[in-house]
């Protein structure tokens, strides 16, 4: 077996996985959900809308929406038009704003106007799938059914050893594998930070990054 390959440096082993959990949870104690949010319903919206775009500019736009639209029974009635308007700077906004009335439909219909607390009923909704879904189920239910796996997630588990998947699901399913299911929750928040702060798409900051001796990275900007 080639000495660089994963197995052979040990990348899935247990105690390494551990001090790559260790070092998050030193770095980032407080990591959690940037999205504001006042209950799983503004939740999964925000979510639904952050797809292609800053949690910040999320923010930016969800009070004014909540303010005219409090409820999925409101938003439900909402016609595509005034939807579009408040959301149009978080970008695709057609389809997010037909995503947002369809959820809104489908919670109120189906749902009794509340979100639902399994994965397999969430990713019913329109516009959630799985990392929506495992969002709303982590920050709001504390149920942790997968690991939210968004642009960093996939971008530094890939990067970390941890998983070599092309697809957010592929990635997730090897996440399951070898973390700790009480641990699925935080890693996500932890390395979406990790992600913002240190280890960017383009040019890591890996000279500010506690990881960097476990980490084997052909995109290394430092090597200590
Ligand atoms: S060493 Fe660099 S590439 Fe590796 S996790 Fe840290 S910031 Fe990312």
């Amino acid at each position: 077996m080639p000495a660089n390959t994963r197995a052979a440096r040990g990348d899935l082993a247990p105690e390494r996985i551990a001090a790559i959990l260790k070092g998050l949870e030193e770095a980032y104690p407080d990591a959690v959900c940037a999205l504001t949010h006042r209950s799983p319903w503004e939740l999964l919206v925000a979510t639904i809308l952050s797809a292609q775009c800053t949690d910040v500019r999320v923010n930016m736009v969800t009070p004014e929406l909540f303010k005219r639209f409090p409820t999925p029974v409101a938003m439900a009635k909402a016609t595509q038009p005034e939807l579009e308007q408040i959301i149009r700077t978080t970008g695709f906004f057609r389809n997010k704003a037909k995503s947002i009335k369809g959820a809104a439909q489908t919670i109120t219909d189906r749902f009794g106007g509340k979100v639902p607390q399994t994965l397999d009923e969430l990713i019913t909704v329109p516009g959630a799938a799985r990392k929506t879904a495992n969002v709303v189920l982590g920050v709001s239910f504390g149920k942790a059914e997968g690991v939210v796996v968004d642009t960093h997630v996939f971008r530094i588990a890939r990067r970390l050893g941890l998983a070599k998947g092309e697809t957010a699901q592929a990635v997730e399913q090897e996440l399951m594998r070898i973390l700790p299911q009480n641990k699925w929750i935080d890693f996500s928040h932890q390395i979406i930070h990790h992600g913002r702060k240190a280890c960017i798409a383009r040019k890591p900051k890996c000279h500010e990054c506690n990881l960097e001796q476990l980490c084997h990275s052909k995109d290394k900007t430092w090597h200590s």
